[in-house]
This record gives structure tokens, C-alpha cells and sequence, in this order.
């Protein structure tokens, strides 16, 4: 099986490869193209347990690992660390249905590919004969850092430095990373924004100096931001338990079309779902759900492509995002794999900040997505009305996505099942949920995640309840200039 960049027909990489370089040495982003030897029946899931199924889309997905070899990586990866063995539930609220991804070890959807990654990355460099260390540096505005530190805890082979902007993360956050167990991970604040840290650790990986170091040294620098095939390929294996529960609860008959409704920032998530679809999943509409960065629901519905606006703070922000890297897959994908238009358009977009889709390319886009977007203010009326008419309890970014659904509902009017991907535990926003309740907001995080148990009686997930009590191991904080020397300290073998 061979992954082709996005940007050339003639570099293409095996599944190791790909894993293992994260990203191509044209910039661009690796991609399967022919589905054909992927095909999964839904019929064939049903008696399957989640961990199963997605040992078998994550072993169609990557070939060149041998269905035992994944069975038993999948089941390394997920057994015991989520709060349920369905992994991701599908919970029916009102007429609609809630696709769960947030229970995970740190609460976040993004727990999901990044139990995973760290496991494929090991078993690529065996494959490759890759001896190096594998070092992972990583900027985090919050939610990603943690799901990485934990998925790459003492897992053998790897390092893991993770760096956030002092003052910039919630107190929970800050919270979670600086308590994190393990003997190969350290987390740094950095004195800046999360930009600062960002570009802090891309000019490491730039900066030559850095790379003759690590190859010196035996150490191959990556990164958990990247956009890896390993980390969507955990993310498709959801699309297909979510619609093997819908049959089993009799909620979908095995054939109907099933619509998503995704949060939206990088286009990852949403992007899984596609692939699903092209490995023979019936997926009707994917919805894609922006908040206020709404560049993607402008391009859905124009064909435009735009980023230069002004940047929003929203209470997302997650889907804080003006550039959505994964949408460079889905263009290769929906032009039927024009490398020479994808690489026209990515080099417009860095030279311009803006494209245009061809008239083709957008109508395929329109037969299988529609989008919409939410301000703070309807997210935040969508949490409080939910759980006043349902009793069902929605994190900021899941109510972008709820908003989303009533408005295809209501202009789409779909006869058949639409799933809510929901991506986060509200108790990891719990001041934005409080205000949505009227509820007094304390200023404290954890004091806030009290209150909001109070008001719901939602149990609170117990890695964020057992914060309280850790002991912080992490206190360094660095100006940028520093985080060269600091990451190489930190990664020495
Ligand atoms: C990362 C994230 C998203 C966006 O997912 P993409 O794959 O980047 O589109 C949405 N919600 C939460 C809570 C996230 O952490």
C-alpha cells in the first residue's frame, strides 16, 4: 500500500514511512488514494467490541502491518485507559444521537488518535530499522499537550517535550500537564503566547544546528502536532462503531445513511469521517461546524478559500483556527487526486492567504458537506437549553457542533439518523458551562468543576477530579530564545 503526498504523484511513501515522517519532504500531507482493497462491511462489525473494530479500520487503513500485529497494538493502546470499554458511546438525546469521544484518559477527543500514534510510531521505526530515539516535541494551547504526554508516557523508544504559554492554559490545564507521571516526558511553560511556542519548536525543527545535533546525538525529532496519517487513522474506526450501535439499537437499519455533525478546527476529525465513507461506510451529510473562525464554512458553501480575517478568542478554542491543514487531504481526495491544482492552491494560500476551488471540486464538495457556524453567544444558549429540555450536558465546543445540527435539521429537514460528534468533557470548560447556566462562576477552575456538579449532578471524570491531590513536577519557565538548549537537554539520551 502506497500513501502519496498531497503535493506530488511521485512521492509516495509505505505505511511506516508515513508514520514515521509525519510529514512529506515536499511539505505535503500523506494520503491513501485507492480504497478499493479497504472496503469494510458494517454487517461484519456488529458482534465486534469497539476495541475490535478499530483494530480492524486502523489494519485496512495501514496494510503493511499484519491484522494480529494491529489487533494486539489497538488493544495495548485503549485497554483500561478509557472510563468505558465502548470507548467512544453513542448516547440518544432527544431525537438526535451524542457520538462520544471525550472518554479518554485526559478527557479530550484527542485522546483517541493520540493513545495510538504513539504505539504506531514505535512499531514503524522497528519495521524501518530505525534505531534513533524518537523525541517528540510538541506546543500545546491546552488540550493536545496532555493527550500526548500521556499517550507517549514511558512508552519505550520515546521522549516527549511539551511546551505551553505561561498564563495562557487553563488553571486545569496548566493543572494536567504539570502533574503528568512518567520517566520521559518534561513540560515547560514558555514566557509568551501560544504563537511564541509554536514557532519556537518550528524553528527547532528547522534550525540546522538542531538537526545535526539530533543526528549526532542518535535522536530523531517529531512532532504530535503534525499531521500524521497515524493519528486520523484511529479517528475513522469511531464513524464505523457509532453506526454499528445505531443498528444494533435499531435506531438505523444496516444500509441507511447515517449524517455527522463535526466541530471543526484542523479538519481532522470531520476528514476521518470522509475516509469512513470512501472505506464503505453509508455516510450521508457530513456537517462541518465552525464557530466564529468560520473560514471553512465559507469555503464549504463558496468554494472560497480566505483566511485573511481577523482572529476570534472564542470560547472554543479548539476550533480556534484559520488554516485547516487536513483540508489540503480532502482536496486531492475530491479533485480525484489533481496533485498539480492541490499544489497550486496550497502555494496560493501561503503567497496570498486566499483561493478558489475549481466549479467541479465544489460541487462534489456540496453533494457530501454542508456547513454551518455558531457564535459564543448561540453555543452558549444551545448548553444552557440542552440541558434545561434534555438534562444532557454539552462543553462549549460540542454545542457549536449542536447548533450546527438544528440548523441542517431545520433547512435539510434529513429523514434518516444524524450524529453530534462531541469532543470534550464540559468539565474542561467548566467556567464558560456555568455562565451558560446562570450559575455563579467561581474563579478557581477546580471550585468552578465543583459548582457545576453541584447544579448537574454529571459526575465529574475521575483524572480531572484526581488533579487536586498531585503533586506538580513541572515549574520551568523559559523565555523562546532558551527552548533549543531546553529541549535538548530534556531529549539527550
Ligand atoms: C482538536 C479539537 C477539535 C477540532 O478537531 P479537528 O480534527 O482539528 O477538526 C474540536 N474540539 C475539541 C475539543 C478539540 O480538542
Amino acid at each position: 500500500m502506497k500513501y502519496y503526498s498531497t503535493r506530488s504523484g511521485s512521492t509516495a511513501a509505505t505505511g511506516p514511512e508515513a508514520i514515521l515522517r509525519g510529514i512529506a519532504p515536499d511539505g505535503g500531507l500523506y494520503t491513501p488514494l485507492d480504497f478499493s482493497g479497504m472496503q469494510i462491511r458494517p454487517a461484519d462489525l456488529l458482534d465486534m467490541s469497539a476495541i475490535e473494530i478499530s483494530g480492524t479500520v486502523v489494519g485496512k487503513l495501514f496494510p503493511d502491518f499484519a491484522p494480529g500485529e494491529m489487533n494486539q497494538l489497538i488493544e495495548r493502546a485503549y485497554r483500561g485507559k478509557f472510563e468505558t470499554d465502548e470507548l467512544t458511546p453513542v448516547v440518544p438525546v432527544g431525537d438526535r444521537y451524542v457520538l462520544e469521544l471525550f472518554r479518554g484518559p485526559t478527557s479530550a477527543f484527542k485522546d483517541v488518535a493520540l493513545s495510538v500514534l504513539p504505539r504506531l510510531i514505535v512499531a514503524s521505526r522497528e519495521k524501518l530499522g530505525v534505531t534513533d530515539e524518537i523525541a517528540i516535541l510538541t506546543a500545546t494551547s491546552g488540550d493536545t499537550g496532555k493527550a500526548a504526554l500521556e499517550g507517549f508516557r514511558d512508552v519505550p523508544g520515546t521522549r516527549i517535550v511539551v511546551f505551553y504559554p505561561d498564563g495562557g492554559v487553563s488553571d486545569v490545564q496548566r493543572a494536567q500537564m504539570v502533574t503528568q507521571q512518567g520517566a520521559n516526558v518534561r513540560v515547560c511553560a514558555i514566557r509568551g503566547n501560544f504563537d511564541d511556542a509554536q514557532a519556537g519548536v518550528k524553528a527547532i525543527f528547522a534550525d540546522d544546528e538542531a538537526n545535526g545535533w539530533a543526528a549526532k546525538s542518535s535522536v530523531r525529532l517529531s512532532s504530535a502536532n503534525s499531521i500524521n496519517l497515524g493519528r486520523l487513522a484511529p479517528q475513522v474506526a469511531y464513524y464505523f462503531k457509532s453506526y454499528a450501535d445505531l443498528v444494533l439499537t435499531g435506531a438505523v437499519t444496516l444500509g441507511d445513511e447515517v449524517n455527522f455533525v463535526v466541530p471543526t478546527g484542523n479538519f481532522g476529525d470531520i476528514l476521518a469521517g470522509e475516509l469512513a465513507r470512501r472505506m464503505g461506510l453509508p455516510v450521508g451529510k457530513l456537517v462541518c461546524a465552525s464557530n466564529a473562525n468560520n473560514v471553512l464554512t465559507d469555503f464549504i458553501r463558496t468554494g472560497r478559500y480566505d483566511r485573511r480575517r481577523e482572529f476570534h478568542k472564542t470560547v472554543s478554542p479548539s476550533m480556534d483556527i484559520l488554516v485547516s491543514s487536513n483540508l489540503e487531504r480532502y482536496l486531492l481526495l475530491a479533485s480525484d487526486c489533481d496533485f498539480a491544482l492541490v499544489r497550486r492552491l496550497m502555494d496560493e494560500l501561503r503567497d496570498t492567504g486566499v483561493y478558489e476551488a475549481p466549479a467541479s471540486l465544489r460541487e462534489t464538495m456540496r453533494r457530501r458537506f454542508s456547513a454551518y457556524c455558531a457564535t459564543d453567544a448561540e453555543a452558549i444558549e444551545a448548553i444552557g437549553r440542552v440541558w434545561r429540555e434534555q438534562e444532557y450536558l454539552l462543553d462549549p465546543h460540542t454545542a457549536v457542533a449542536w447548533v450546527a445540527m438544528e440548523r441542517f435539521c431545520r433547512e435539510a429537514a434529513p429523514t434518516n439518523a444524524t450524529v453530534v460528534l462531541s469532543t470534550a468533557s464540559p468539565y474542561k470548560f467548566p467556567h464558560t458551562v456555568l455562565r451558560a447556566m446562570d450559575g455563579e462562576v467561581p474563579q478557581d477552575g477546580f471550585e468552578a468543576m465543583d459548582r457545576l456538579f453541584d447544579l448537574t449532578g454529571v459526575p465529574v471524570p475521575k483524572n480531572l477530579t484526581e488533579l487536586r491531590g498531585k503533586r506538580a513536577r513541572f515549574s520551568d519557565c523559559i523565555g523562546r530564545e532558551e527552548m533549543l538548549s531546553y529541549a535538548q537537554r530534556a531529549v539527550q539520551p
